[in-house]
């Protein structure tokens, strides 16, 4: 029973219960409800939308708060946003391509990230001048909506760094999309003065393909214990590796280690010499005790002088920038033609057609074509 008295303050309101046959209890006046949102908070003032120079300009000059901004919006699957980004690398396009871009890959466990942490601090000392982004290609983010890589968590050294700039990989869309986002960053990046950039990715898919479509040096990162190395190596990462170095090589691994990078030696002999004219070397290393770290690198900074005067490093870019070309291209006629709603119908049906083996997977696929055909010629 309420304990409250009614008298001027609280006084008894008008209720069936307050009339006379019910004795012994009273409905008070409640008290005013308190507002949902606390009247003192000062409102949050809405970041003011940026300009395309307004990010042009604080990417130029390094803000690391322009340069987020301006990643989130390359990612941002909202077309406007797209616009306004696509114009932002446009204009920081001219300020790129005087870095090294490094691509690293592994199986998970591999010790990339242990790595990445001690690499990039080891590039970061070797040159004042040196700034180093770390960006990632995770294709499992597809199915879990999560990035894994380039965590920052998983760098503890270069995330409290100030010379080094990480973004974990962008979580939505197809490979190709994000692959594509990735290599967007990188020119903002570049521009923000990023002259070492690593791209990490998982060395268990067709990420690879590509990491390695828009890095200079791809770095495969192997283990060695299990005595049968080679094996559950994709032979396709094996090629596209411009150096690899098995990790790990400390305690009593030492001499598995120096086996294994033997083995590797010897398979690499088997492969043509890929088109750099740089055969592969391979070195061990411990990224955790922090081992040969310096040899890993030396390997590196020799493939760049050599490539850099064969020609090779210019004209392996340029290639790349038709490949991204090309990979735009398709990116957005799949994008147009499973975003219209038709298609998607039609598919539907028809996909219901090809699993009763009602139809040919080649009529239906020609039916849906025509149909998108046609209707772009009635537009
Ligand atoms: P990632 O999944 O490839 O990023 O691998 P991590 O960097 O997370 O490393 C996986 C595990 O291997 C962690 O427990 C690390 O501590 C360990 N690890 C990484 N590098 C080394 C190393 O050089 N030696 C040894 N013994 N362990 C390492």
């Amino acid at each position: 029973m309420s304990n409250i008295q009614h008298n001027d303050e609280h006084p008894l309101i008008e209720h069936p219960e307050n009339e006379e046959q019910y004795t012994g209890l009273q409905v008070n006046a409640g008290i005013e409800m308190p507002p949902m949102v606390n009247p003192y908070m000062k409102k949050r003032k809405k970041r003011p939308q940026l300009s395309v120079n307004d990010y042009v300009e604080g990417i130029r000059k390094g803000n690391l708060s322009v340069l987020g901004q301006a990643v989130t919006l390359v990612e941002s699957l909202i077309p406007e946003h797209q616009v306004i980004a696509q114009e932002v690398i446009e204009k920081c396009l001219p300020y790129t391509g005087d870095s090294k871009r490094i691509g690293i890959t592994g199986v998970p466990g591999a010790g990339k990230s242990t790595s990445i942490d001690v690499f990039g601090l080891h590039v970061l000392e070797k040159d004042p001048a040196n700034k180093l982004a770390v960006l990632a290609i995770d294709p499992s983010s597809e199915r879990s909506k999560g990035s894994i890589l380039g965590d920052k968590t998983r760098m503890e050294k270069l995330s409290v760094h100030p010379k080094a700039f990480i973004r974990p990989s962008p979580s939505a869309g197809s490979l190709g999309g994000v692959a594509r986002k990735t290599r967007e960053t990188i020119v903002l990046c570049e521009a923000a003065g990023y002259n070492n950039i690593f791209v990490e990715t998982v060395g268990v898919g067709q990420s690879e393909t590509a990491v390695h479509s828009m890095v200079d040096f791809f770095l495969l990162i192997q283990l060695a214990g299990t005595g049968d190395e080679l094996q559950g190596i994709k032979r396709g990462i094996m090629e596209m590796a411009d150096g690899i170095c098995i990790n790990k090589c400390d305690g009593d691994n030492v001499d598995r280690a120096n086996l294994a990078a033997n083995q590797f030696r010897n398979a690499l002999h088997l492969f043509p010499v890929p088109p750099s004219g740089v055969t592969p070397e391979v070195t061990t290393y411990s990224g955790y005790y922090g081992y040969n770290i310096d040899k890993v690198w030396d390997m590196i900074d020799s493939y760049f002088d050599t490539v850099r005067k064969s020609g090779y490093f210019e004209e392996k870019r340029r290639q790349q920038e038709k490949y991204w070309m090309y990979e735009t291209i398709n990116e957005h006629l799949k994008s147009h033609f499973y975003s219209n709603p038709e298609i998607e119908r039609l598919l539907n049906i028809k996909q219901e057609m090809v699993l009763d083996s009602k139809q040919s997977s080649f009529i239906a696929a020609a039916d849906v074509l025509k149909y998108y055909f046609d209707s772009l010629t009635k537009q």
